[in-house]
């Protein structure tokens, strides 16, 4: 029998995260509690017509953190195990998130508890249009703009685009990002997420005096990040990945993983498992892996306290949110692993999403090379202001990311007279 140990409270956790910053810096008392809590929430109960005839009624959030710096920004998950709570966590993390890149944003996040695998294209339609229907009244372009993230794809993000400009009677491309391209996407966002943390992994290295090429990399979750960051690991770091996971299982092959091969296998069968030539490994023993970066690119709390002292890889990048808990944190600071924290590693994407809103507000849309070389801009300042915070002050790279991201957003909410 196996025992399940009870997951942490991700907003408990951005709750700690953010006092123990907030200690630091000598936060003013009311800025610190303003900010321990999402500034407005909205709970949806939504009816949809099912395929086969029944309809469903599911139950979704939209929850606006702060928006001092900027309109709230954040994506809509869909998840069967999608709670207040962890919406609540996120759409904080995007505050942080987007103060630590410098752009103009605040911070939400959307979720609805569904099962996306189990329904049809016309279901994900209904859902995703009567989503909009009910959070519509708090969105818009200056107001809080969602975008993709689990489970949800520029597909989702269109319909909901859509269903946004019929409730205006004009279309409002700026209200929602990572649309399709040939709906005002920009180019160069569906892999920004994933190449925003290989920026960071290649300033990392550079800073630690490691060198990536032939270098081994393992990634946990399979999705846009993880996939794409198999890619771009091989493509722009020579690096050699030799083992995936996704919900299904995790394969391993010490030679590396040829991308091209993996994502065809897994666009046929639905899953990296049984891909030729790879032999099955458990989730453990992939975060055990001997390799030189390991990224987390599923879910939360994967890094845990049990866990992190098999943990062998030099450089742990961050691309899914809120990965490692806490408790892990100091253990890996101590044992000398360079931890690129969520808030920076996957930071790409919002930075591109930012881009699109740009791109959009005037009507004119750039290059892939443009966006590329402005997020790597951005990611590398960012890189660096950490990187500096934690040498100064001493800390882990998070708490460092921390510190940067809240002193930002409580210099926005001084300025405005909010304390
Ligand atoms: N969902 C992504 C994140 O967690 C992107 C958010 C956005 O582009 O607004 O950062």
């Amino acid at each position: 029998m196996s025992i399940r140990v009870p997951m942490p409270d991700p907003f408990k956790t951005a709750q700690n995260q953010l006092d123990e910053a907030a200690a630091i810096i000598r936060l003013d008392p009311a800025a610190h509690e303003l900010l321990r809590c999402p500034m407005r929430e909205l709970h949806v109960t939504m009816p949809v017509k099912m395929d086969n005839g029944t309809t469903k009624v599911f139950r979704g959030f939209r929850v606006q953190h702060n928006d001092a710096r900027g309109p709230n920004k954040g994506g809509i998950r869909f998840h069967p195990d999608e709670t207040i709570n962890t919406v609540r966590a996120l759409a904080t993390w995007m505050t942080w998130k987007t103060a630590l890149l410098d752009i103009p944003l605040g911070g939400g996040k959307g979720g609805v508890i569904c099962d996306p695998k189990t329904m049809s294209a016309g279901e994900l339609e209904r859902l995703s249009r009567a989503y909009i229907r009910q959070v519509g009244r708090i969105l818009g372009p200056e107001k809080d703009i969602p975008a993709p993230d689990v489970y949800t794809t520029p597909q989702i993000m269109a319909w909901m685009a859509d269903e946004y400009a019929f409730m205006q009677g004009n279309n409002e491309f700026g209200v929602i990002t990572g649309k399709p391209i040939a709906l005002g996407g920009s180019a160069g966002r569906g892999d920004a997420t994933a190449r925003g943390g290989i920026y960071c992994v290649r300033e990392a290295a550079t800073a630690l005096g490691i060198n990536l090429t032939g270098a081994a990399a393992a990634i946990l979750g399979y999705g846009n990040a993880g996939s794409s960051a198999h890619k771009l690991a091989v493509e722009l770091l020579g690096m050699m990945v030799i083992a995936v996971s996704d919900s299904k299982g995790c394969i391993y092959n010490a030679e590396g993983l040829d991308y091209n091969a993996v994502k065809t296998h897994k666009e046929k069968t639905g899953t990296v498992t049984g891909f030729p030539g790879s032999s099955a490994i458990s989730n453990e023993e992939l975060l055990a892996l001997d390799v030189t970066v390991l990224f987390p690119a599923a879910l939360e709390s994967v890094i845990t306290e049990t866990n992190t002292s098999n943990i062998r890889a030099k450089i742990i990048a961050e691309l899914a949110n809120g990965p490692t808990t806490p408790e892990a944190d100091p253990i890996l600071y101590n044992k000398g692993i360079h931890i690129i924290p969520d808030l920076l590693c996957n930071a790409g994407g919002v930075t591109v999403s930012y881009f699109e809103m740009v791109q959009n507000a005037y009507g004119y849309y750039w290059e892939e090379d443009e966006v590329h070389l402005r997020l790597e801009k951005k990611m590398k300042a960012a890189f660096q202001s950490v990187h500096k915070t934690a040498q100064q002050y001493k800390v882990h790279n998070r708490l460092a990311a921390y510190i940067v991201a809240v002193e930002r957003v409580a210099e926005a909410m001084k300025l405005r007279g909010w304390y």
